[in-house]
């Protein structure tokens, strides 16, 4: 379970394409000039392949002050990037120190001309501080207001980690294609590079997604010359609400834990599984709730002992780690825990008492031995050889342990069972019903997890619950 804590925090993409066309200023112009918009990265700057193979979260340390400085300038535009990139401070919990010329700064803004572009996040970090880090090709004195808003906040939007939105995995821009090739053999590029800086986008099974928002400041504009029957995205020149509410997960302001807030109580039940107290709307969305996981959905999770959350989805895992607030990178199941050779994993329990972590899969489960970090003697065994009754109970989809009893979830139906006695108790199998886990409405579970007793989370596709355990309800 060794693994490199060299923050290699993950991806918290929610989109990305290293590349950005702008049409200067004015929108009805005829001749257009193109300025590329990099994110750019310090080891390459060139091309989708090499960037997406990191897929490394960029995020700055909720908190942190972030110094910037100018090395050109007027007042005047210096004065409208201070202003604009403000705009983002509503909502993230960062600090932009403004500091003089000759002072050392994290950020270093030009106004070269050319391209505009930024390095993501903590990106900036490493590079030579001889060097500019974020440039502006074209904003002057001249420039329109709208225009210091549009490329200010957006570029501002890669330093805090943020790459472009037309890459979502589900975009569905009705290109005509021919027509983007030869736009774009104009500025010298070819087919291959413009599939993979205009056309790319990702799958879900790799990238990270709130809902697709095409008001998004981080998306560039699409002109309906490039497209089939007039489909059109306008230039965004102000944060979205979905911008907001993003930057404000990954840079929560005041103590809210980043992943969740387990602290409001007492919530009712609706049709569609209802409401908490505070109005909102339940089951929740995997995609905003544990922001930045890059699985679609969960297999199973456990909790360590330490704060640290695994969670499984086919052949790989990924940890939650608590003091980083990041997820490490997706590791493969077999690499990262030793003996547990299963294709996926079906559920994990962590077994307090004996530091022991259970494996189910199918037919058969594994005993791993936290401080050994690896699988005791004797397993694989079968499921009904250690767990008395279950095979009759079927494939076990999710389990968590509450005191001395297991939890097992199969299909639409659960049992209890008695860890001490190696038995399912009296009465069970029950159905899994919003009447037996109240406000649960999930005809099946995917995966469970006890966070923090009594809170243990349900998942179910891109959803999930929050249920506490002594108050016999969702929350
Ligand atoms: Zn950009």
């Amino acid at each position: 379970m060794k693994e490199n804590l060299n923050l290699q925090k993950t991806l918290i993409l929610r989109f990305c394409v290293c590349f950005f066309v702008f049409f200067c200023a004015n929108f009805t112009q005829k001749t257009v000039a193109q300025v590329v918009c990099t994110e750019r990265m310090p080891t390459s700057i060139d091309g989708v392949k090499t960037k997406t193979a990191g897929q490394t979260a960029k995020f700055w340390k909720n908190g942190q002050t972030i110094t910037i400085k100018f090395l050109a300038g007027s007042p005047f535009v210096r004065g409208k990037v201070q202003q604009y990139a403000s705009e983002w401070l509503k909502y993230a919990n960062l600090k932009f120190e403004f500091v003089a010329d000759d002072a050392p700064a994290i950020v270093r803004i030009d106004f070269q001309q050319g391209g505009s572009y930024s390095y993501l996040g903590i990106d900036n970090l490493s590079i030579p501080a001889t060097d500019h880090t974020m440039n502006y090709g074209w904003l002057t004195d001249q420039s329109a207001e709208q225009e210091f808003s549009r490329v200010v906040v957006h570029e501002f939007g890669h330093m805090l980690g943020l790459i472009h939105e037309q890459a979502h995995p589900d975009v569905e821009i009705p290109w005509d294609k021919e027509k983007v090739y030869a736009y774009y053999a104009k500025q010298g590029w070819d087919r291959q590079k413009v599939d993979s800086q205009v056309f790319y986008r990702y799958s879900h099974e790799v990238t990270q997604y709130s809902a697709y928002d095409k008001l998004s400041i981080m998306h560039y504009a699409v002109p309906k010359e490039h497209t089939i029957g007039g489909f059109e995205i306008k230039w965004n020149t102000v944060l979205s609400e979905t911008d907001k509410a993003f930057i404000a997960r990954i840079y929560p302001k005041g103590n809210t834990p980043t992943v969740t807030n387990p602290t409001t109580g007492g919530g009712t039940t609706g049709t569609n599984g209802g409401t908490t107290a505070s109005g909102e709307i339940l089951p929740r969305n995997l995609a905003t709730g544990w922001y930045g996981i890059p699985f679609p959905k969960i297999d199973a999770a456990v909790n360590y002992p330490n704060g640290q959350t695994y969670m499984f989805y086919g052949s790989e895992y990924i940890r939650w780690d608590y003091n980083e607030e990041a997820y490490l990178t997706p590791k493969s199941i077999s690499e990262g825990w030793k003996g547990v050779n299963f294709s996926k994993i079906d559920a994990a329990i962590y077994w307090e008492s004996t530091q022991k972590i259970y494996f189910f899969s199918g037919d058969e489960y594994v005993r791993y031995d936290i401080a050994e970090e690896k699988v005791d003697r004797g397993f694989p065994m079968k499921i009904k050889s250690g767990w008395s009754g279950m095979e009759e109970f079927g494939k076990i989809d999710a389990a968590f342990p509450w005191k001395d009893k297991v939890y097992f979830f199969s299909g639409n139906k659960y049992v209890r069972f008695s860890f001490t006695d190696n038995r399912i108790d009296e009465g069970y199998p029950k159905n899994i019903n919003k009447t037996t886990w109240k406000g649960i409405n999930f005809d099946k579970i995917d995966a469970t997890l006890v966070w923090k007793s009594p809170i243990i989370y349900f998942f179910k596709g891109n959803q999930y619950y929050r249920f506490d355990m002594n108050k016999d309800s969702t929350f």
